[in-house]
């Protein structure tokens, strides 16, 4: 059956089952198959309804919260617009402790979602009490009867993918898949999507997407937090400056790090060649692919599905923006004519 066909009972229902769509011209000099798993397809436009609605109905499944009940989170914009969604169909109150590197946007939309947004400093440590961690515990703390979604730190944020975005990628390949690439930041994505398609095939390598200035490449490779990785950074929702346990280190194969400039400009370069307006890390993930493909990991019968993370209409005053774009120094190398 179509997957539009009829009438559907709550934007809720719409959550994943997202469409694979096979990359032409942006990997027209790469080996191999190439298929992007757009998550902008989801009525949140990004992978995180997927867990805020797992999250969710597990708790309510288990009698952990009801109607009225308040939903606490730290997000980088798109959990947040998941939960807020989620909390107006299902009658919650929904607390959002944000990051100040989130976009201008990502604020004004979980506002006129119904959220209330609480706006911390990124660049403190993640135990200093302004973090949007702490600020989150503070919150969950002083209102009774709210549950904390903590998804750095939950491991049913690796079940939503586990039990979703790793069946849809086996189905819609028909098994084919040999690999996957997929941005890694509480590393939910990567960690659930890989442990359900290596019990399908423990020869599929999973191919993380780290950002420069974030410890998780490292930890993987070492077993050690290195807090002289850390480093401010544009891109958001990627990598961290904490080791998330909702990342199985141990499903993940191998670590990328992309640069800034490069995540952007393969943004604007998708938008350009396949018409897929993405966000900042789906970028990074077609970035770190090329470089993958550059270091010899891909053939000509290679599988490769490069998940793309969210929209990029949250992205106009960053990445779709030539004026944030040249005070960044990025628009210079650019491969496609600027947008105008
Ligand atoms: N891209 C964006 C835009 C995100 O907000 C996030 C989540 N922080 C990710 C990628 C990474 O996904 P995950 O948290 O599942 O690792």
């Amino acid at each position: 059956m179509k997957r539009h066909q009829g009438i559907t009972n709550s934007i809720l229902d719409l959550v994943g089952e997202t469409p694979m769509i096979q990359l032409h011209r942006i990997t027209q000099d790469l080996p191999g198959t190439y298929y992007a798993k757009v998550e902008a397809f989801n009525p949140g436009h990004s992978a995180k309804d997927r867990i805020a609605l797992h999250i969710i109905e597990t708790a309510e499944e288990k009698g952990i919260v009801k109607e009225g009940d308040i939903i606490v989170e730290t997000t980088s914009g798109n959990t947040g617009f998941s939960l807020a969604m989620i909390s107006i169909v299902k009658g919650y109150r929904c607390i959002l402790a944000v990051s100040d590197k989130s976009s201008q946007d990502k604020i004004d939309m979980l506002k006129s979602m119904g959220a209330e947004v609480h706006v911390c400093p990124a660049n403190v440590a993640a135990d200093d009490p302004r973090s949007y961690y702490e600020v989150a515990k503070r919150l969950h703390k002083e209102n009774p009867g709210s549950i904390y979604i903590n998804q750095y730190f939950n491991e049913l944020n690796i079940e939503a993918h586990y039990k979703t975005t790793g069946p849809e990628i086996w189905e819609q390949t028909g098994g084919k898949v040999t690999h996957v690439v997929a941005a890694s930041g509480t590393g939910g994505t990567i960690s659930g999507t890989a442990r359900y398609l290596k019990e399908q095939n423990p020869d599929i390598k999973v191919l993380g997407v780290d950002a420069m200035g974030s410890v998780i490449k490292k930890y993987h490779e070492t077993g050690e937090f290195d807090a002289n990785e850390i480093s401010p950074y544009k891109i958001e929702g990627l990598g961290k400056n904490l080791i998330p346990t909702s990342t199985d280190f141990d499903v993940v194969d191998v670590y990328e790090k992309v640069s800034d400039k490069e995540a952007a400009l393969k943004a604007r370069e998708l938008v350009k060649t396949e018409g897929i307006f993405a966000g900042y890390t789906s970028g990074a993930a077609l970035q770190a692919t090329q470089q993958y493909a550059n270091k010899g990991y891909f053939n000509n019968d290679s599988v490769v599905v490069v998940i793309l993370p969210d929209h990029g209409s949250r992205y106009m005053n960053k990445i779709y923006s030539n004026k944030w774009m040249n005070e960044q120094g990025f628009l210079e190398e650019e491969k496609v004519k600027a947008i105008q």
